[in-house]
């Protein structure tokens, strides 16, 4: 029941375009849902039917759907500065007003904002400064990263090859000389017998292996999400992040947060690692939040540490030779600026401490299903995780499709959730409001 445009926006669809991450099989049968029309938590397919969109579009429209005032921003930035290079000796009002904000925002002594158009060109910009600030610190041999199983960090090959979800790694190449994988700080697959406590110290002690097995003198920095996103909603034990902090200061590795999810809002902080967990990392990356997603753009966001030694003249009298046509594009930062104006006077941070407490206290109500194995995660980023059974936790055959199957079944009844191999992901628009979470929940539960 396609009406005839959407009937040949589907077809063209189909046809021509390449869809990121997608199963071409599946794809080839049913072509796409057309996203048509959306206004706050809401999205509209072609066929007029409206869901609740439970997964922010991809953990990133954090204001909600259709503000009139971003689009009024945006256009107002057109009409003045649609674009102008910001190499060398150029800015645009929005670029540097930006920077400023997020370093007013920023933990600790981050004040340093190297803009691109995401999350994974933030962490690219991430390892190729890094590089750079050890060559300017004559320590040209410490160049390799150390990340985690299940984390993610994107898709561009360095994001991909810091990224640790196996399953993404298949059929694709990464650079396994650079980067080296430690385990993922999981505390629902800890060994039955083994203490939290335990658990915490175990992987501590890993990634000070590691280090010690590469050698300090060539490892560069240690990459991690506060809680991880993609990788099935990990939040690592107490103590775990302040930690692992410590043992990088101890080798002189540079700590990267990958807040490209957490960061503006998720948790109900603009940034997690300093308000969540209490570390003041050397780097931050960010993207999705900072514009909602309304436009691309993403954050490297520097240490003065660290900028003051990239920024000297350099020794064999290079340039800093990094950026990208659209670093700190003037739309898209006039975006961002919105984008914070407004998470700031609708105080968003504490609508999600308060919304988002209920959105957990409700979902673990769902662990009274005997598929639900475990409910985790935190404030607007939670995940479900679907086992066969309760007590071994052991997983449901892949071939049963189940985080698909629950996905399709919540999309027939008006609700979007992300499948994730067995898991399901909710990371919805902070803007949701306890009826929202009351029908997301009572639709997970059917
Ligand atoms: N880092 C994290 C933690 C992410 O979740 C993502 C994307 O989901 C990325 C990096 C990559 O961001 P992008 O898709 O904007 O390149």
């Amino acid at each position: 029941n396609k009406s005839a445009e959407m009937y040949q926006v589907w077809q063209q669809d189909k046809d021509h375009y390449i869809h990121p991450w997608t199963d071409f099989s599946t794809f080839k049968e049913t072509g796409s849902i057309v996203v048509e029309d959306s206004d706050n938590v809401h999205i509209t397919d072609g066929d007029g039917n409206q869901y609740l969109d439970g997964i922010g579009g991809l953990w990133c429209v954090n204001i909600g759907y259709a503000r009139e005032e971003m689009a009024q921003a945006i256009a107002e930035q057109i009409m003045k500065v649609p674009y102008y290079s910001c190499f060398g000796h150029h800015t645009t009002v929005p670029a540097a007003k930006l920077a400023a904000k997020i370093a007013e925002l920023a933990p600790g002594n981050l004040n340093h904002v190297f803009y691109g158009c995401g999350g994974s060109v933030a962490n690219d910009t991430a390892v190729r400064i890094i590089h750079f600030y050890f060559n300017q610190l004559g320590k040209k041999s410490k160049k390799k990263i150390i990340s985690r199983i299940d984390g993610y960090h994107g898709s561009t090959y360095m994001a991909m090859s810091i990224t640790g979800v196996k399953f993404d790694h298949i059929g694709f190449d990464i650079d396994e000389q650079l980067v080296h994988h430690i385990s993922c700080p999981n505390p629902y697959r800890r060994p039955e017998s083994q203490s939290i406590e335990d658990f915490c110290d175990e992987k501590v002690q890993e990634l000070e292996n590691k280090i010690l097995e590469l050698g300090p003198d060539n490892v560069a920095a240690f990459f991690a999400e506060p809680i991880m996103g993609a990788g099935g909603v990990i939040v690592p034990p107490k103590g775990y992040h302040k930690r692992t902090l410590d043992v990088c200061r101890k080798y002189g590795v540079l700590y990267v947060s990958d807040e490209v999810v957490t960061a503006f809002g998720r948790l109900g902080h603009m940034f997690a690692s300093k308000d969540e967990f209490d570390i003041v990392p050397d780097i931050i990356t960010c993207a999705k939040g900072l514009t909602s997603g309304y436009l691309p753009l993403g954050a490297t966001i520097l240490s003065d540490d660290i900028y003051e030694v990239i920024s000297k003249p350099q020794a064999e009298g290079a340039l800093f030779t990094h950026g990208f046509t659209y670093s700190g594009h003037p739309v898209s930062c006039a975006a961002g600026l919105k984008n914070i104006e407004i998470m700031e006077r609708e105080n968003l941070c504490g609508h999600v401490q308060e919304i988002g407490s209920y959105f957990e206290e409700q979902l673990k109500t769902l662990m009274d299903l005997p598929i639900v194995g475990d409910v985790r995660g935190k404030k607007f980023m939670v995940c479900v995780e679907n086992v066969a059974n309760k007590e071994s936790k052991e997983l449901i055959d892949p071939e049963a499709q189940v985080g698909n199957r629950i996905a399709d079944h919540c999309q027939k009844r008006g609700l979007i959730v992300r499948p994730l191999a067995h898991m399901n992901i909710l990371s919805p628009p902070l803007t949701l409001s306890k009826d929202n979470v009351d029908f997301l929940v009572s639709t997970l539960r059917e």
